[in-house]
Order: structure tokens, then C-alpha cells, then sequence
């Protein structure tokens, strides 16, 4: 029994819409497992320009600091795109992650067998790990894949010194990082690992860059620490192919902003459904599965789909399994929303974006539904 404190921003397009019955589940789970969890909406992003002329209102980075964890759905839309920089919604979410200091971002991909169709690699490629590291159990993958990138979020590339020769005709941009930054990042990384398959790769260019091989020997002296978990290190340039060649190899990857922005993108698009993937971005904490965390989709505000029924919810659910997992330290809970939704996959509950990929079945026992009807599927699941 533990009472927590969420909050909550819709945002804009289809944001609200996945928000919605990811709140319902949180609440019928909290009623099942005996916890008290209280909501705290907020507004940013779009809706909080129209509202107050900013996209982050006053006060509502001091009320996500009283809270365990915010969820978050998407902003943006075409509505705001011409609003000069300071003022288009997205700021919402750069001052979010910049005032709450959450620096490692995590990201599964996992192949779900229901949507297996869906990868665009072969199928001998994803037959293919070794049945020592094959992912089962959490998802109830028999082979395929079951990877979670966790990225250096605040430091690296993206915010090193960088500038422009007087003439303009050479730029450079330098990646900096400390020994505590990469600590920490390698820290969420491995105990992240703990409550999965117990293996870590680490990559880096550590052939070439300085950076890299400060990174290496940090890993090094942290890996001591863990020696219940396997580690091994990669170049970025072999991780880049071998997660197309050999995804099933990997638990959980750990690298730098840049590297880790290249590669949980290539890893997406090998589940073939945006509206499938959580994330979560973590800032400083206590004991694992006590950190403070932003958990959204990684979809942005499909304003195509808005207001029609149509926004598959599930990205948003699973990010609210990762929050009770990572913020809340409820595994069980967690496990229980994953198992629900991958119950829902297997009774042929499809939304619009993920119908018609099973090939074994050839669609044949899927059913289309709606955002509400997939939200109300899942509490039913939670068992
Ligand atoms: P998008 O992710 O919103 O949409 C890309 C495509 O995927 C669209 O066809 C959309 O209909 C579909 N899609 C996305 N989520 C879905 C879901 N849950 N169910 C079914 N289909 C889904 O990306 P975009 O079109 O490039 O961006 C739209 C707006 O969202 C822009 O304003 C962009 O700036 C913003 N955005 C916000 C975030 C965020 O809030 N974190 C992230 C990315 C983009």
C-alpha cells in the first residue's frame, strides 16, 4: 500500500485522448493493489499557449517537482508551428526535462509476437538469438527481441561548446562529458538490467574518441559494482549493424545522447508501431525505482487522428507501466499492465495503426477498435 502523487499533462492533439485511459487503468490498478495514487492535471504545451500565452504556465514546473512522476501525453500540432521559438509548444517539454533534471532516458523496443509482422527484418534474423538470451517472460516473446536503450540525455554533443569559424566556412561542435555524468547514466543502466536479463552493452567509439574511452573506464570501475550482470562493450558503427542483424542479443544498451538518439531510433522503427512504445526519462533519485521520471509515448500529437477515436493507447499505458516500475518501485504492478495489454494483443484487439499484421492469422482474428474500447480492454485484462 503506498500513496503516491502524479502528475498529469494531456497536452495537445491525441495527447489527452491516450492520457485518458492510461488514468483509468492506473486507477482500477491502484484499487486492485490497494494504493492511493492522486492526480495533479496541469496544462502545457499548445493548449497552455492558447490558455496563457506561454507553454509552460507558471508554477507548473514547482508542482511537477512535488510529485513522484508525470505523465505525459504529446504537444505540438500545426495550430502553433508559426509561433516564434520561445513560444511554440515543444519549449514545454525542453523546460520540463532541463528543470527536472532528467538525465537518462530510457527506451524499450520490443518485438511483441502478436505484431510480429510488422519488423521489417526477416524472419530467419528474428528466429535467430541464442535460447540462453532469447527474451521470454515479461512479454511473453518466445524469440524476437526485447531491448531497452537507455541514453545519456543532458550532456554529450547536443550541449557541448559549439560555434562557427569568423568566416562561417568551419563549424565545430564538442562532446563533453564528466566522470559523474557518465556515472550516473551507467548506474540507472545497470540496475535497469537487474530487473531484466542481467546483461549490458555499453557503446561507445572508444577507438577514436577521448570521450568514449573516458566512458569505457568508468564502465569499467561501475560493472565491479554489478557483478551479478554481464558486460560487454561495442563501437556504435558494429552495435548500429547488429541491431539489425542480431537484435535478440541485446537487454540493455547503454550510450551517449547521440549515439543513444541514433539508436533507439533505428530500434523503433524495428517494432513497426509508434503507438506501442513508452519511454521514460529519469532524474536523480534514491534507491532504484525511486527516481523522479517523465513517462510519455514516444508518438508526438498525430494530429491527423485527433479527436476521432482512432489514437492507439497503448504507448501511453506502457509508459505508465514503466512509471510504477521505475518512479513507484511497483513491479508487480508494472508487470500486471504489461501482461493486460499483451493479453488484449492476443484476443485480437487491434486500433487502426497496428491492424493487420499478424501473419500467422492473417488478421483473420483481429477486431478493430477504438481508443476508449482498447483502454477499457486493458482494466479488464489487469488480473
Ligand atoms: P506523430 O508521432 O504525431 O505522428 C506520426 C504518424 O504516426 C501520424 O500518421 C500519426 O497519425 C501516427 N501516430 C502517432 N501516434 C499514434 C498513435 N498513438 N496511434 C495511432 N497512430 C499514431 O509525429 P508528427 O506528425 O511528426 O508530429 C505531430 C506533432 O507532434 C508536431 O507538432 C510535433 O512537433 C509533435 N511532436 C510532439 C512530441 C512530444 O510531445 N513528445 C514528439 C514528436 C512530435
Amino acid at each position: 500500500m503506498g500513496n503516491y502523487k502524479i502528475a498529469l499533462i494531456p497536452g495537445d492533439g491525441i495527447g489527452p485522448e491516450v492520457i485518458s485511459p492510461a488514468v483509468d487503468v492506473l486507477v482500477a490498478l491502484a484499487d486492485k493493489f490497494g494504493h492511493s495514487f492522486t492526480y495533479i492535471p496541469l496544462e502545457a504545451g499548445g493548449c497552455a499557449v492558447d490558455r496563457y500565452g506561454k507553454p509552460l504556465p507558471e508554477g507548473v514546473l514547482e508542482t511537477v517537482r512535488e510529485c513522484h512522476a508525470l505523465l505525459l501525453g504529446a504537444v505540438g500540432g500545426p495550430k502553433w508551428d508559426t509561433l516564434p521559438g520561445n513560444r511554440r509548444p515543444e519549449q514545454a517539454l525542453l523546460a520540463l526535462r532541463k528543470g527536472l533534471g532528467v538525465f537518462a532516458n530510457l527506451r524499450p523496443a520490443i518485438l511483441l509476437p502478436q505484431l510480429r509482422d510488422a519488423c521489417p527484418l526477416k524472419e530467419a534474423i528474428l528466429a535467430g538469438p541464442p535460447a540462453d538470451n532469447s527474451p521470454k517472460g515479461r512479454t511473453g516473446t518466445a524469440a524476437g527481441f526485447d531491448l531497452l536503450i537507455v541514453r545519456e540525455l543532458t550532456g554529450g554533443l547536443y550541449f557541448g561548446r559549439r560555434g562557427r569559424s569568423a568566416g562561417g566556412n568551419s563549424a565545430f561542435d564538442t562532446e563533453t562529458y564528466s566522470r559523474k555524468e557518465i556515472d550516473r547514466v551507467l548506474r540507472v543502466g545497470f540496475d535497469a538490467a537487474r530487473r531484466r536479463r542481467r546483461k549490458v552493452t555499453v557503446v561507445d567509439k572508444a577507438n577514436v574518441l577521448e570521450s568514449s574511452r573516458l566512458w569505457r573506464e568508468v564502465a569499467k570501475d561501475v560493472m565491479q559494482e554489478y557483478p551479478d550482470i554481464t558486460t560487454d562493450f561495442l563501437y556504435v558503427d558494429n552495435a548500429a549493424m547488429q541491431l539489425i542483424s542480431s537484435p535478440g542479443q541485446f537487454d540493455v544498451i547503454i550510450t551517449s545522447n547521440l549515439f543513444g538518439d541514433i539508436l533507439s531510433d533505428e530500434a523503433s522503427v524495428l517494432t513497426g508501431s509508434i503507438g506501442m512504445l513508452p519511454s521514460a526519462s529519469l532524474g536523480p533519485g534514491g534507491e532504484a525505482g525511486s527516481r523522479f521520471g517523465i513517462y510519455e509515448p514516444i508518438h508526438g500529437s498525430a494530429p491527423d487522428i485527433a479527436n476521432k477515436d482512432m489514437a492507439n493507447p497503448l504507448g501511453t499505458i506502457l509508459s505508465a507501466a514503466m512509471m510504477l516500475r521505475y518512479s513507484l518501485g511497483l513491479e508487480q504492478e508494472a508487470l500486471t499492465v504489461e501482461r493486460a495489454v499483451n493479453a488484449v494483443l492476443d484476443s485480437g484487439l487491434r486500433t487502426a495503426d497496428i491492424a493487420r499484421r499478424d501473419k500467422t492469422t492473417g488478421g483473420q482474428n483481429e477486431r478493430l477498435v477504438g481508443t476508449g474500447e482498447m483502454g477499457a480492454a486493458v482494466i479488464r485484462a489487469l488480473n
